[in-house]
């Protein structure tokens, strides 16, 4: 019988990686929290239209890479695998009227992602982001606040080498005047641009600054900068977010090809990269949006936000450093019709007491199960057989000195903060023992 795989471009994510989600996790929810952000789900579908509406339908997201498909509503309709949390997240803000709060709402989101894309190094089909989304401010502060939080997270988990590319896209009557400027300026080597780059020649002009054909590329070195296009008011918001960048010691390199297409786009764009990502080298993009809110049916509110791709961040974590897996406490072995019988007794004994209990169900002979308990990376072993059953004691064996003393259960259980700062000391010797 042929088995099932995993369909392709989707990934399990194994016990042994968990643990650097979990750190990831952990950092990001820490950092967002002392920021005053709170968190926000969504559901991993929507309506079609809101993608369209909400990312644009010239886009290569909307374009080519969404997963669509109707279920059984009759009359049917389109539904969306979510490509990106921000129009959700936007869409919950309008039809919940966060708004109406007043002020600002931080939020901040994580899940699964869908994009039918090339399947490669830092790119899947089904993939994550931790992103956030800063609503109702129009200050320079805010976009400097949103930079400052991506890279505090990046820095946080120990990333280095890392580049943050700059640039600003004005606002919506700025970037009409250098659209027509870019496309006034390619249309003599429009024979020359790559076929996406002609197509977007009316469609989309801005996005043939992003194009990775190297043709197309040169061509677009000479092209007109949207810096030039920038009106005093807009050329004042890109130089005091730059100011506070500076202010905050955040180092960026100014990059007037980075634009996003999109009539909602305004203002400040950011991307930061990695050397070491190969060509999936962007963990972080992110920028400001004073148009979308209004743009799917809400008021006119300014936001700023960012999205990190937490795979490609996790391939860099695990460059970085290696996180050890978590290991119990102890793990407790246990031999004969009495002590089996016992054992799952004990074992919640003491999970209930904070421990963390590894119990072995093989009912194998002891020295097999001495062996899983070796692996298992426990402090101690708990040895249960039908004669400690019997007695209601067991052996503690301490796997890294080989001491074993026995004790009564009722011992063991009551004094968890001795045994807790025990098992403390002898996981810190192990540690330092291990550098
Ligand atoms: P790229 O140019 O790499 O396709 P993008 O501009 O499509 O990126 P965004 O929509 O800005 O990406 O998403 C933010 C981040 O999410 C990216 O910088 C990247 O880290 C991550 N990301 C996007 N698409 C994928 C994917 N298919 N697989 C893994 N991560 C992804
Ligand atoms: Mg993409």
């Amino acid at each position: 019988m042929t088995t099932i795989q995993a369909v392709r471009g989707t990934r399990d994510i194994l016990p042994d990686q968990v643990s650097y989600w979990q750190r990831v996790e952990t950092t990001a929810r820490d950092i967002l929290t002392k920021a005053a952000y709170r968190e926000i789900r969504t559901p991993v579908f929507e309506l079609t239209s809101l993608f369209e509406r909400g990312i644009g339908e010239a886009t290569d997201v909307v374009g080519k890479e969404m997963y669509t498909f109707h279920d059984r509503d009759t009359p049917p309709r389109s539904l969306t695998l979510r490509p990106e949390g921000t129009a959700g997240v936007v869409r919950a803000f309008i039809e919940n009227s966060l708004f109406a709060q007043g002020g600002v709402q931080r939020l901040w989101y994580k899940g699964p992602m869908f994009r039918y894309e090339k399947p490669q190094a830092g790119r899947q089909r089904q993939f994550h982001q931790v992103g956030l989304e800063l609503l109702g401010s129009p200050n320079p502060r805010a976009d400097a606040e949103v930079i400052a939080i991506a890279t505090d997270l990046l820095q946080s988990l120990g990333l280095r080498d890392l580049q943050m590319r700059l640039n600003s896209v004005g606002d919506r009557v700025d970037r009409q005047r250098y659209r027509d400027a870019l496309v006034a300026y390619l249309t003599p080597f429009q024979a020359d641009l790559d076929p996406d780059s002609q197509n977007r020649l009316t469609r989309n002009p801005l996005r043939i600054l992003d194009s990775k054909d190297a043709r197309t590329q040169q061509i677009a070195q000479n092209a007109p900068s949207i810096l030039d296009h920038l009106s005093p008011e807009s050329q004042r918001h890109f130089e005091q977010v730059q100011q506070l960048l500076t202010d905050l010691d955040i180092a960026y390199q100014l990059d007037p090809c980075l634009v996003r297409g999109l009539d909602y786009y305004t203002h400040t764009a950011f991307e930061i990269q990695s050397d070491h990502l190969g060509a999936q080298a962007t963990v972080c993009g992110g920028g400001r949006y004073d148009g979308l809110v209004s743009e799917l049916g809400g008021p006119e509110t300014p936001a700023v936000g960012w999205a990190i791709g937490l795979e490609r961040l996790i391939l860099l974590l695990q460059q970085a450093q290696p996180v050890p897996t978590s290991q119990p406490d102890f793990y407790l072995v246990c031999r004969g019709e009495k002590a089996e019988a016992q054992s799952l007794v004990l074992a919640q004994k003491l999970r209930h007491a904070g421990f963390s209990v590894d119990l072995d169900l093989s009912g194998s002979p002891f020295g097999k199960q001495f062996k899983r308990a070796d692996r298992s990376g426990a402090v101690a072993c708990l040895v249960l057989g039908d004669a400690e059953a019997e007695a209601k004691t067991v052996q503690v064996k301490w796997l890294q000195s080989g001491e074993q003393q026995p004790m009564s259960q009722a011992d063991l259980l009551a004094m968890p903060e001795i045994l807790r700062s025990e098992i403390t000391v002898v996981r810190q010797v192990t540690a330092h023992d291990s550098v």
